[in-house]
């Protein structure tokens, strides 16, 4: 599994946008960070960096 976001607390703040390796999450138009499943290798990097843990390894 991907990291997913829930997208109820994401505040788009992008820190995890900024620290991915894979460049597998951006901002999207509603604002909040979305993951692509095809480039996540689940490494966890951006579940330390998101300061409200909107993001989660299921
Ligand atoms: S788990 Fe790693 S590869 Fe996957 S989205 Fe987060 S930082 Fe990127
Ligand atoms: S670090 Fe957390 S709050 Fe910031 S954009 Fe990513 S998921 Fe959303």
């Amino acid at each position: 599994m991907a990291a997913q976001v829930n997208t109820e607390d994401c505040t788009g703040c992008g820190a995890c946008v900024d620290v991915c390796p894979e460049e597998a999450i951006r901002i999207g138009g509603d604002g909040k960070a979305v993951v692509d499943p095809a480039k996540c290798t689940e490494c966890g990097l951006c579940v330390d960096a998101c300061p409200v843990e909107a993001i989660a390894i299921p």
